[in-house]
Formats: structure tokens, sequence, C-alpha cells
């Protein structure tokens, strides 16, 4: 009986996704809300109707095991019971005051504690916002008018910063947005990433002019990019040698790679950090932080403008707090690190079992891969390598119910919910979907 009423409960909920997505695409521009969920080498998105754990389902009554997670902030899983148990909580009390709480001091006193290089911090309400509040620090600190970036790193979507950038911008061939003022660029240099001698030039060019770098120290939206050592320190010592602060924008890698993000990882203290995603356990959330004597000129403390109805959102706070917590408790890094390093290997060795050329790129819970020979350093390696086999990989897969992250610009993502026996289940459709690749080429 329970099954019949299963069934039947499933059959009621089953809806035509084609319907959805034709009413979609006269709503939203390309039938999405962000660039990237619109999947074009599928024909039509996957449209999801819940989650829990380590899967996604569909409308349609699919069931996707997800490597995806939220483009990063769900580090725990889908609808994990702790970040629940703290949302309903907070909700409970209210979700906006528009005032101090007690939770947003707990949970920056957290962030400052795990990061050291953070005295100093802000909640904004994204990442984007986050990078727009340091870059006009970083000006209002030094006096300086430029700031330098690099080719294939993302730092959300303003004007400034959109050069080059990687994420749906690389995806969909608009590096360099249109509809931004030459004026506004005009003070953002761009260098390749992993380019030592080419960041040493232009420090030496315009060395005193420079009030900011901006770099993600792991490279997480042009593919997966790792960085040279001797390219990181480069960025510390320079930034030092020319008075300019340094930014690690950490807004993927901040409590991905560890508690004190990559920074800690590499040794090195920026004079600025921002993060996002996982400090708001799947809700909207972003944050500036850094040394005191710079985030001391933030208002209303000093004269450089940051403010926001949203800021600190009180159920944000919560789940960050909550998710925060579950890290601390142990456990979470060990079963998404494990997971991402046995499927990653699965790729390794099923592409080359099938006769592909891949280059495999993990770093704890991250992962990318390249239809290519050779290895990827940079972003134009990245662009080198075949993206229709990537797109036909991933519609294999996708086919077979594994959600791998939809453009080869962007990484995956696993969590404390990717499980052995979930990683096992990945690991055969891997397999199958480099055999029926290999059967099957797109030409
Ligand atoms: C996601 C991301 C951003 C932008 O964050 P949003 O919350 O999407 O605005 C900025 N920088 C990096 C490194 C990111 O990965």
């Amino acid at each position: 009986m329970w099954k019949r009423l299963t069934t039947r409960c499933i059959n009621q909920g089953v809806v035509n996704p084609s319907e959805v997505f034709k009413e979609a695409l006269g709503l939203f521009p390309g039938g999405v809300n962000s660039p990237v969920r619109a999947m074009k080498h599928l024909p039509m998105p996957i449209i999801v109707k819940r989650a829990e754990g380590a899967y996604l389902y569909t409308i349609d009554g699919g069931r996707l095991i997800d490597y995806c997670m939220g483009f990063g902030p769900l580090i725990l899983g889908h609808r994990h019971p702790a970040v629940l148990e703290a949302v309903r909580e907070a909700l409970n009390d209210g979700w906006l005051y528009g005032a101090l709480t007690e939770r947003e001091v707990e949970l920056a006193k957290k962030i400052t504690s795990s990061i050291k290089s953070i005295e100093m911090i802000r909640l904004v309400n994204t990442g984007t916002e986050a990078v727009m509040n340091a870059v006009r620090l970083a000006r209002g600190f030094t006096g300086r008018k430029y700031i330098v970036k690099f080719e294939g790193n993302y730092h959300g979507a303003f004007d400034y910063v959109l050069v080059k950038a990687g994420s749906g911008a690389a995806t969909w061939g608009v590096p360099t947005s249109a509809g931004i003022l030459e004026e506004a660029t005009k003070y953002t240099l761009v260098v390749p990433y992993n380019d030592t001698e080419a960041l040493e030039r232009v420090f030496r060019e315009y060395g005193g002019e420079i009030a900011l770098l901006l770099v993600e120290p792991i490279a997480g939206n042009y593919g997966l990019i790792i960085p040279d050592q001797g390219f990181i320190k480069a960025t510390r010592e320079l930034t030092e040698r020319y008075g300019a602060l340094l930014l690690f924008d950490e807004v993927i890698t901040g409590f991905r790679v560890g508690l004190s993000g990559a920074q800690g990882m590499f040794n090195i203290k920026p004079d600025l950090t921002t993060l996002g995603k996982i400090i708001g356990g799947g809700f909207p959330i972003g944050a500036f932080g850094g040394r005191r004597d710079v985030m001391g000129m933030v208002t209303p403390q000093g004269p450089v403008y940051n403010a926001g109805t949203f800021n600190a959102h009180p159920i944000s706070v919560a789940a960050g707090l909550a998710t925060l917590r579950v890290i601390e408790g142990g456990g979470v890094y060990e079963v998404a690190n494990g997971a991402a390093e046995r499927v990653a290997k699965a790729i390794e060795d099923s592409a080359s079992r099938n006769g592909f050329d891949i280059v495999v790129k993990q770093v704890a819970s991250m992962f990318q891969f390249y239809f290519k020979r050779g290895d990827v350093r940079t972003p134009s390696d990245v662009r080198a390598s075949d993206e229709k086999l990537y797109l036909a990989f991933h519609r294999e897969a996708l086919n077979r119910g594994v959600y791998f992250t939809p453009s080869q610009y962007e990484v995956n993502f696993t969590s404390a919910a990717h499980t052995r026996d979930i990683v096992d289940e990945t690991i055969r459709v891997i397999e199958e979907s480099f055999k029926a690749l290999r059967a099957n080429k797109p030409t």
C-alpha cells in the first residue's frame, strides 16, 4: 500500500520539463537566471525540484548524483540536518532586524580565528559585492587608481573586474562583457595567470600606482588551475615591494581547502580576503576583511562607503555558522576530499583505458578534467582542450545519473554527503560514459 501511495505521489509530481523550459525561455534571457545554468550542449537545462545529500531530484522524476553542489557553497551536501535546524531556529526568531545580532558576532569570530589575516570583517550579500567593496577600499586606503587582475580569474559580475574573466563569462565567450565603459576598465591591468614574469613587468611599469592585486589563490573559475609556488609567492613579494595591497579572493577556497583557506595552505598573509559561498551554508552571503588599519577605513568607522539592507542577513548567518560548526566537528574534509580523489583517479584511469588524452586536476574537494595532452597550468591551456568532448562526456554521464559541472570552465565539487557507495556508483558511470563516448565520438 505504501509503495502504491508513493508511486502515485511521484507520478502526480511529474512535470513535463520542456513545457517549463519553454515558459522560462519567454521570461528569462536564455531561459535562466545565471548563465552557466543554461547548458548549451543539452536540448534544455536540468530543472530541479528538490535535493538531499549528494542527490538532485529533477522535475521529471530523475535522480542525479551532484558534483556541482550549487557551484561551491554546499560542502556538507544538500539539506544538511544541522543547517536545516539552525535555519528553522533562526527563522523562528525573525528574519530581518536591520541591527546587530549575536550570531553575526559568532560567525565573524569563527572566521577571524580560522583565517588569521582577517582582523576585521564586513559581511555583505554576495561574493561580487565583497570584491567590489574590497576594490573601493583598496583605492580609498592607498589613494591609487590601478588594480591588477589575472586572466581567467573571476571576481564577480561587476564592471572593474569583468575583463578577461572566468566562469559564465568564459563559458559563453564574453570574458569582457558588453556594456562596460572603456573608462571603467582603464585602470584594470590584466596579467596571464601563473605568469610570474608578466606580473613583474606590470609592477615594474605601474608599481607606484597600483592599489590592489586581486588573485584567486587556487583558480576555480576557469576549470581548476593550480598555481606554481613561485607565482603565489611573487604576488605577496611584489605587492609588498611596491606598496600595493594584496587581495586573496577565497570566495570558493575559503573553508573549502581547509579551515584557513588557500592562504593557510600556501602560508601567505594577504592584506585583504574575500569570502562567500561556504560561509553562508547555501544562503546568500559575501564578506571582505583583512588588516585592521585597512578595514578601519570602512563606514561608519572610516570614509570608504559600504552599506546594505541585507548585510549579514540573519538566515544566511545562521546557516553559515551551523556549517562552520559541523566542519569544525571534523570528518567533513576527510569524506569530501577522499571522494574527489577517487573520482578524479577514476576519470584518469577510465579515460586512458578508453583511449582519451586527459588532464585531471584535483585539490581537496575540487576537481576538473580536460580533454587534452600535456598539462594545464594556464588559462590558454584550458582553452586548448577539447570542449566538445567535455560536453559530450557530460551528456553521457548525465544520461546515466551523474551530474558533473556543466562547463569545462567551472569546477566540480564534492561534499561530506559523497559517501563511498555514491562514489562507487559514480565510478561505474564514468567507465560506461567513456565507453559510450568512444563508440560515439562527436565530430
Ligand atoms: C563565486 C565567486 C565570486 C562571486 O560570488 P557571487 O556570490 O556569485 O557574487 C567571486 N569570486 C570568486 C573567486 C568566486 O568563485
